[in-house]
C-alpha cells in the first residue's frame, strides 16, 4: 500500500482548520493541524510533512515569518509551501514568492482550488524528487563499480572475490578450487606492442577464460596480469585440472591485436578449500606460492600448493603494496658511492644507488625491494626515476668543476629489455643536459644472457648514443670473458665477493689478477667494488686495477654528502699539488 502523503494546516480559526482538514483529508491525504505557527513550525520539524498550507493571519505571528522559518531549516527548506491569503496587494503577493512560497491563494477560494493547488505542487515536488534520485542512483552505481571491478576487464576486483568467495562457502556443498592465473609474457608486449596493445590484450584474454569456465564461478583480476578465480563443488582434483587446462588452451590460441598475431602461454596455481587452509587470504597466498612454482617449470603449466611450498610473508606483501606507493609519496633518494681513479688518486666516478625510505618501516634495502619491483614491473618506472635524477646531479656536479668523470646508473634486466629503452635513455639524457659520455649504464651478466642477440641489438643502439656501458657483479653469473669479448662494453666491475678478503685468500689473488688482465687486453676499463681496507686498495694498485669503489673511499651517501665529500676531496687535491 502507498502511504498517505501528509499535510500540515497551520490557520488561527479553530473551526476553519477543522473544515478544511476535512476536506484534504476527503481529497485521500492525512492531514495535521496546528493553531500557532510557533506550534506549526515545531510541528513541520518533527513530522517532515510532505506540503504545508499556512493562513497569513495567526495569532502569534504571520504566514511570512513561518515561512521565512521553514526555508532556514535544512530539512524544510524544499517542503511545498501554500499561502492561504485575504489581502489583496501585489506588493505582498511578490513577497510571498520571494521568500520561497510555492503558490498563494487569494480568498475567496473553491475547496476544488485548494486540493488543485495541493496536487499541483505535490506532482511538482515528485518529479524533482525522481529527479535527483535518479542522480543519485546513478552515482551510486558509479561508485560501486569503481570500488567492486576493475574498469579495464569490467571484471570483479580483488574486494568483490572476497565478497563472492564467502558467498560460494556458504553455497558449496564440496570443496572450492582456488585459481591463481597469470599470463606470462604479458609484459614484453606492454613493452614491445606499447600499453594499449597489452590492455587489448586483458580484455580478449578475460573474455576467453570468461567464455570456458563453469557455473558457480567468479573470475577476478587482482593486479595487472594477474587473474583469480574461485570454483565451487570441485569434489575432484581431477575435474579441477581439467577446468585448469581448459582454461589455458583456451589463452594459447593466437590473439590478435592490431597488425600483430600474439601468442600467451599463462600458469596457474591452485589452492584447496578447506583443505589447504579455511581461510581466503592463506589460500590466495598458496596458490601464489603454487603459481611461482608453476612458473618455474614451463609455460602453461599448472601447480597445486604443497605443504612445502614457501609462501609469502605477511611483510613481503605489505612491502608490494607499500612500493606501488613510494614513488609519488616521494619516498626514494639517490645516494651516491664514490669511485677513485687508482692511478690519479682523483674521484672521477659516482655510482647511483637508490634508497627508500619508508614512513613507518624505515630505510628498506635496494636487495629487498629491486627484485619485487622487477616482479611487478615497477621497476620500469622506478629506474627511470633513478636514471632522470642521477643525470641532472651529474650534470650539476658537472657544471661546478667537481673534476666527476662519470656517473654509473644500474640499469635492471627488465629495463635492459624494455622495447623503448634506447628513446627514454636518449630522452633523459637530453632533458638533463648532461653529456652521453659522461653516463654510465651498469648491466648484470644475467640481463645480457637471456637473450644474447637481443642484448646485443640492445646494447649497439645505447653505445650510438655516446654513453659508456658497464658489466656490473662481474664473476658471478655464468659470462666468460670470452663472450665478453664481442660486446660493445667499456667496464667491468669485479663484484664484492672476490674484492673481500683477497689479501688473505691465494685463489682470490689468482681470480682477481688475471680477471684484471684479461680484461685490459680487452680494452676494458677495471673497477673492482667493496673495497674495505687499504690492505686491498694496495694489492689492487698492484695488479693495476683502474678503479675502486668501496667503503675505504666512502660509502653510499646523500646528494648534499657527496658534493661536501667532492669539494673536500677537490680543494685538498689542488693544495696537494701546489
Ligand atoms: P651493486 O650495483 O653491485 O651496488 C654495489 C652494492 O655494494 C651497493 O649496495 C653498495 O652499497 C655495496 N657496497 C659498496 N661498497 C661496499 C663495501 O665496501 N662493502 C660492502 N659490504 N658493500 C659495499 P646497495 O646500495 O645495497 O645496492 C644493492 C644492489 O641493489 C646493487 O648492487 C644493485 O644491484 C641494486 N640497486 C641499487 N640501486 C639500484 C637502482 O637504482 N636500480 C637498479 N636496477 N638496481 C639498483
Ligand atoms: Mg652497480
Ligand atoms: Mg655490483
Amino acid at each position: 500500500m502507498v502511504s498517505m502523503q501528509k499535510i500540515l494546516i497551520i490557520g488561527s480559526s479553530k473551526a476553519q482548520l477543522s473544515t478544511t482538514a476535512e476536506m484534504i483529508t476527503d481529497a485521500g491525504y492525512s492531514v495535521e493541524q496546528a493553531e500557532t505557527g510557533t506550534h506549526g513550525i515545531a510541528l513541520a520539524r518533527r513530522l517532515n510533512p510532505h506540503l504545508v498550507v499556512c493562513d497569513w493571519e495567526l495569532s502569534d505571528c504571520n504566514g511570512h515569518h513561518v515561512l521565512k522559518q521553514m526555508r532556514s531549516d535544512s530539512y524544510l527548506v524544499v517542503t511545498p509551501f501554500i499561502l492561504l491569503s485575504s489581502l489583496y496587494d501585489h506588493r505582498h503577493l511578490r513577497q510571498t514568492m520571494q521568500l520561497g512560497a510555492d503558490d498563494c491563494l487569494l480568498q475567496p477560494f473553491s475547496d476544488d482550488m485548494l486540493i488543485a493547488a495541493i496536487a499541483a505542487r505535490l506532482k511538482n515536488q515528485e518529479a524533482i524528487s525522481n529527479h535527483y534520485l535518479n542522480h543519485l542512483r546513478l552515482a551510486a552505481e558509479n561508485l560501486n563499480r569503481l570500488s567492486y571491478y576493475d574498469s579495464l576487464t569490467k571484471l570483479p576486483n580483488h574486494l568483490l572475490f572476497a565478497q563472492r568467495f564467502n558467498q560460494l562457502i556458504k553455497t558449496s556443498t564440496q570443496p572450492i578450487a582456488l585459481f591463481s592465473l597469470s599470463l606470462d609474457r604479458l609484459r614484453q608486449i606492454n613493452n614491445i606492442l606499447g600499453y594499449p596493445a597489452g590492455d587489448n590484450l586483458l580484455q580478449s584474454a578475460s573474455h576467453r577464460l570468461q567464455a570456458c569456465l563453469p557455473a558457480n564461478t567468479t573470475l577476478a583480476r587482482l593486479t595487472g596480469n594477474q587473474f583469480a578465480i574461485a570454483i565451487g563443488n570441485m569434489a575432484h582434483l581431477g575435474a579441477v585440472r581439467t577446468v585448469a587446462t581448459e582454461l589455458m588452451d583456451a589463452l594459447s590460441r593466437p590473439f590478435s591485436v592490431p597488425g600483430h598475431e600474439v601468442f600467451l602461454t599463462a600458469s596457474v596455481g591452485v589452492a584447496m578449500y578447506p583443505d589447504n587452509s579455511q581461510k581466503l587470504s592463506v589460500l590466495m597466498r598458496q596458490a601464489d606460492a603454487a603459481l611461482e612454482y608453476a612458473k618455474r617449470q614451463k609455460s602453461n603449466y599448472c601447480q597445486f600448493y604443497k605443504s612445502d611450498m614457501t609462501v609469502a610473508t605477511e611483510y613481503q606483501i605489505r612491502l608490494e603494496t607499500w612500493l606501488r606507493y613510494a614513488l609519488e609519496r616521494d619516498e626514494f633518494e639517490v645516494y651516491y658511492q664514490p669511485q677513485l681513479n687508482l692511478r690519479t688518486g682523483q674521484i672521477e666516478g659516482a655510482e647511483a644507488l637508490i634508497r627508500w625510505h619508508h614512513p613507518q618501516a624505515g630505510t628498506i634495502s635496494p636487495a629487498l625491494f629491486i627484485p619485487l619491483a622487477e616482479e611487478t614491473g615497477l621497476i620500469i618506472s622506478i629506474g627511470q626515476w633513478v636514471l632522470e635524477t642521477a643525470c641532472r646531479q651529474a650534470r650539476q656536479w658537472q657544471d661546478m668543476n667537481l673534476g666527476l668523470r662519470h656517473m654509473s646508473v644500474n640499469l635492471s634486466s627488465v629495463q635492459f629489455n624494455q622495447g623503448n629503452l634506447t628513446q627514454q635513455v636518449a630522452k633523459t639524457l637530453q632533458a638533463s643536459g648532461l653529456s652521453p659520455s659522461l653516463l654510465e649504464l651498469e648491466i648484470t651478466e644475467t640481463s645480457l644472457i637471456q637473450d644474447a642477440n637481443a642484448a646485443v641489438q640492445t646494447l649497439n643502439e645505447l653505445k650510438a648514443l655516446g654513453i659508456q656501458l658497464a658489466v656490473d657483479d662481474f664473476g658471478t653469473g655464468y659470462s666468460s670473458l670470452s663472450y665478453l669479448q664481442n660486446l660493445p662494453i667499456d667496464t667491468l666491475k669485479i663484484d664484492n665477493c672476490f674484492v673481500r678478503g683477497v689479501t688473505t685468500s691465494p685463489k682470490n689473488q689468482i681470480i682477481l689478477k688475471s680477471a684484471i688482465h684479461m680484461g685490459h687486453d680487452l680494452g676494458l676499463c677495471i673497477i673492482a667494488e667493496g673495497v674495505e681496507t687499504i690492505e686491498e686498495q694496495s694489492l689492487l694498485e698492484n695488479y693495476q686495477c683502474d678503479f675502486a669503489q668501496g667503503y675505504l673511499i666512502g660509502k653510499p651517501m646523500s646528494a648534499q654528502h657527496m658534493q661536501t665529500y667532492l669539494e673536500h676531496r677537490a680543494t685538498t687535491l689542488v693544495s696537494l699539488v701546489s
